[in-house]
C-alpha cells in the first residue's frame, strides 16, 4: 500500500512537471515523449512517467502513440473551432446561472480579480493577468452553483489554460469582464448572452492567429 501511494504521488509529481513543460512551451507541439528518456531526465522509473502520459493524454494536451512514447498534441484549427462551439455553450449557461444566483460574496470575488487582472495587464505582467482571467472564467462556473457543470470545466481546465496562455490585448480583455460583471450585477441575462459569445470569440481568434503564425513558420 504504501509503495502504491508513494507511485501515486510521483506520478502526480511527473504530470505537473510535463504539463507545465508544455503550457510554457518548453516541449513544443509535435514533439515526442519518450518514457525511458523522461524516467532519466526526472530521476524516477518507468511507472508514473506512464501513468503521468495517461493523464495527460486524459487532459487532451497529448496524443498516445502505440507501445512507448507520446506527442505533445499539436492542436488544429478545427480542434479550436470545436473547443469554441463547446465553451461557448458551456460559459453562456455558467454566466447566466450564475447571475441568477449571485451574492455579495460572489461580485465581490469576480471584482477582486478584475481588479487584479487590469492591475496586472497595466504593468505588463502578462501571466499574473493571464491567470487572473482564467480564474475569473472558473470562478464564474463555481458560482452558477450546479455540480455536473464544474465537473465538465474541470475535465477541460487544462486545455482552458492552454488557450489563456495564447491570450494577447490583456487590458482588452480585463475591460471586458468588467464588462460582463456590470451585466451580472444588474441581473441582464440578454446582454449577458450576447457578450459571452463576443468575448470568447475574441480570445479563440487570438489562438487561432498564433496557430497559423507557427503552422507558417514551421513551413
Ligand atoms: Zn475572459
Amino acid at each position: 500500500m504504501v509503495f502504491e501511494r508513494v507511485a501515486e504521488l510521483e506520478s502526480e509529481r511527473v504530470a505537473n512537471v510535463l504539463r507545465d513543460d508544455i503550457m510554457l512551451g518548453h516541449r513544443e507541439p509535435g514533439s515526442r515523449l519518450i518514457e525511458r528518456d523522461i524516467a532519466a531526465e526526472l530521476n524516477v522509473s518507468r511507472l508514473p512517467v506512464r501513468e503521468a502520459i495517461k493523464v495527460l493524454v486524459s487532459e487532451g494536451i497529448v496524443v498516445a502513440r502505440p507501445r512507448t512514447w507520446a506527442v505533445v498534441r499539436e492542436f488544429s484549427i478545427r480542434d479550436l473551432q470545436d473547443f469554441a462551439e463547446v465553451r461557448q455553450a458551456m460559459e453562456t449557461l455558467a454566466f447566466v446561472l450564475a447571475t441568477k444566483r449571485l451574492d455579495d460574496a460572489g461580485i465581490e470575488r469576480l471584482e477582486e480579480l478584475v481588479r487584479a487582472e487590469d492591475a496586472a495587464a497595466a504593468a505588463g505582467d502578462a501571466v499574473g493577468a493571464r491567470i487572473a482571467s482564467s480564474t475569473f472564467h472558473m470562478t464564474a462556473v463555481m458560482l452558477a452553483g450546479n455540480a455536473m457543470l464544474t465537473e465538465l470545466a474541470e475535465s477541460l481546465i487544462t486545455r482552458l489554460r492552454w488557450l489563456f496562455g495564447q491570450h494577447e490585448e490583456l487590458r482588452v480583455m480585463a475591460g471586458e469582464h468588467r464588462e460582463i460583471v456590470d451585466a451580472m450585477k444588474a441581473g441582464d441575462v440578454e446582454k449577458l448572452q450576447q457578450l459571452i459569445p463576443t468575448h470568447l470569440a475574441r480570445g479563440h481568434d487570438a489562438a487561432e492567429r498564433r496557430l497559423l503564425a507557427r503552422q507558417k513558420g514551421a513551413d
